[in-house]
């Protein structure tokens, strides 16, 4: 299997590039808008032709790639078929495994971040979005979220695969790339060494977050698969500003 890193600088968001070689068929797990012309070229500069996006759950702080990324390529986009969502080509659901070439994609339930949220098992990796993080986990105070919902995600989808299980983020701020099931269970300093769910539902409950600067504008945007909102403030063009702009040559 090939397997590609992405970093998007703007929301620290983790894309995966994963292709098969025996057909050249890619996917890409959690694309962001305004990075696809650099998602595009990683994936015909391996050869490879791209099949499906496939995104973890509907994102407050940045906008997918997925509907540009089908205008550009004719793949299929793939998201947790609980969202519903009228733009997506394939509804993602446990127990429902997902092809493309020779790979083959479990998705787990795991809500708590948002209501839909999924977690995508491959071969030795697991694909974790906000569910888990490196040393955290996503935030729970919107979108469906709740603490109770993803200390049982986590504790039990998560924390139950092996131990040797490389977990993959959808985001990490501080430049970390990968961590393991065995070391997140025994260091996650919200979730890990034995944490009681009362323990985790307290420090998700004193974190006091900011309301999320962009939710009003991705979320909509995410429901549609990735249109950018005509409203957004200055500030955050630089999110879509690449969406104008064209692909060819
Ligand atoms: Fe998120």
């Amino acid at each position: 299997m090939i397997f590609r890193q992405l970093f998007e600088p703007l929301s620290s968001t983790y894309t995966y590039l994963l292709g098969c070689e025996a057909t050249g068929q890619a996917l890409l797990i959690d694309p962001v808008v305004n990075s696809i012309e650099r998602d595009l070229a990683a994936v015909h500069g391996l050869g490879l032709r791209l099949a499906l996006t496939l995104d973890t759950h509907l994102h407050a702080d940045h906008i997918t790639g997925a509907l540009h990324l089908r205008e550009h390529t004719g793949c299929r986009i793939a998201a947790p078929a609980i969202d519903a969502l009228p733009c997506a080509d394939i509804g993602v659901a446990e127990g429902v495994p997902l092809r493309v070439g020779s790979l083959l994609i479990e998705a787990l339930h795991t809500p708590g971040h948002t209501s839909g949220h999924h977690a995508y098992v491959l071969g030795e990796r697991v694909f974790t979005g906000d569910a888990l993080l490196i040393d955290g986990c996503g935030r729970t105070d919107f979108q469906g979220g709740s603490a109770a919902d993803l200390y049982r995600s986590v504790t039990t989808r998560l924390f139950t695969l092996p131990d040797e299980q490389l977990v993959y983020p959808g985001h990490d701020y501080q430049g970390r790339r990968v961590s393991s099931v065995g070391q997140e269970k025994a260091r996650n300093p919200r979730l890990g060494g034995g944490k009681a769910l009362h323990e985790f539902e307290q420090i998700m409950a004193g974190l006091n977050l900011p309301y999320p600067k962009f939710i009003d504008h991705a979320v909509p945007g995410n429901r549609a698969c990735g249109v950018c909102p005509t409203d957004l403030p200055e500030q955050l063009q630089a999110y879509c500003q690449r969406m104008t702009e064209s692909l060819q040559g």
